[in-house]
């Protein structure tokens, strides 16, 4: 191998650019020789000098080099063959840009590597919530009318979960921890090998059976998209603007992200209402495998009302279930055609 002379090049008074980082990039691609590119430093850099991440982990396609050796490390061996995952760092006391592999950046840094790979995670999350922020805008305006289904039907069914638990005090736990016991599966008939049921919608009666809170983030994540994204750029690590980007990002992102799971929990729930399921449980009781002594559900008009008897005592509850309530909550071909994931992270 021909004798290696080492560069600095002290032409960064400020970071390099996106565009800069990205041509970088395809460079590596091209050649598997990210020190070769213009401008790229790989003098040993001070031990203590501070420490800017530009890039993260990149691996270097080796075979592209010269006898397919590997990319030699400015930090620990700049004359000779040593890493294949390396990043692009800054070093604004002698406004340089090197690459540097990523093993030894550690020992070679030790809690500044830590800091400034901190610093990177929370730049890369800023820099992908201000690129993406146009879209998360015009996909939670195209999901709002489905987000007000949501929160109408999500709103009615705590409603109706309040009075059943207000009129039946214990019932809600005693079915569901039953019924969960037995992985929602019950017999309906005495007859030898007849197929056990899967009882339907039983998580409107767990504990944590509260949707409103969430639909209403969603529905304040919707508003707050509306606003633009403070101006920010990579060099305002401490900034207000980062806290809040990140801030309003994550809602955003986090509020699409829950929207098919609060649709799959609502439709799941109401599910538990369907006459099929509820006689089901009657047929249950009526094998005399059941907790109960006695259960049936009385169904007329909007009206559903039960009588429940076991050896926890005499349960009876009566709520609405309006009739356009199934129809509210968006059913999964509609969640599918929001296409929410090209958003996702
Ligand atoms: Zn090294």
């Amino acid at each position: 191998m021909s004798e290696i002379e080492l560069q600095l090049f002290p032409k960064f008074d400020r970071r390099p650019s996106p565009e800069f980082i990205d041509g970088w990039r395809k460079h590596i691609a091209a050649t598997g020789s990210p020190e070769t590119y213009i401008d790229i430093s790989t003098t040993k850099p001070p031990r203590d000098g501070p420490v800017i991440l530009l890039s993260e982990d990149i691996h270097v396609p080796t075979a592209l080099r010269l006898g397919g050796d590997r990319v030699p490390c400015p930090l620990c061996s700049p004359k000779s063959p040593k890493f294949e995952n390396g990043r692009l760092a800054y070093f604004p006391q002698e406004s340089a840009v090197r690459c540097i592999g990523i093993t030894c950046a550690r020992k070679f840094f030790g809690s500044d590597y830590t800091e400034a790979d901190r610093l990177f995670r929370i730049e890369a999350e800023c820099a992908a919530y201000v690129a993406k922020w146009p879209a998360v805008q015009a996909k939670m305006r195209s999901v709002e009318p489905i987000v007000q289904r949501l929160l109408a039907a999500g709103t009615k069914m705590e409603q109706m979960r309040l009075i059943i638990d207000a009129q039946a005090p214990g019932f809600a736990k005693f079915l569901f921890n039953d019924l969960n016991a037995r992985d929602m599966l019950i017999v309906t008939s005495r007859t030898p090998g007849a197929r056990s049921y899967e009882v339907k919608g039983l998580s409107f009666f767990s504990s944590g059976f509260d949707p409103r809170p969430t639909l209403e983030k969603i529905i304040a994540a919707s508003r707050d998209v509306r606003k633009p994204l403070p101006n920010w750029s990579p060099e305002d690590n401490h900034a207000d603007s980062t806290k809040e980007i990140m801030r309003r990002g994550r809602a955003a992102l986090g509020a699409i992200e829950s929207i098919p799971v609060m649709a799959e929990l609502l439709g799941g729930a109401i599910s538990f209402f369907e006459r099929m399921n509820l006689r089901k449980l009657e047929q249950w009781m009526e094998t005399g495998s059941s907790p109960f002594a006695s259960l049936s559900f009385k169904v007329s008009g909007q009206s559903v009302q039960a009588i429940a008897t076991s050896f926890e005592g005499r349960h009876e509850w009566s709520v609405m279930v309006p009739e356009n309530l199934g129809s509210q909550i968006p059913t999964s071909d509609e969640i599918v055609s929001l296409n929410l994931s090209e958003i996702q992270k």
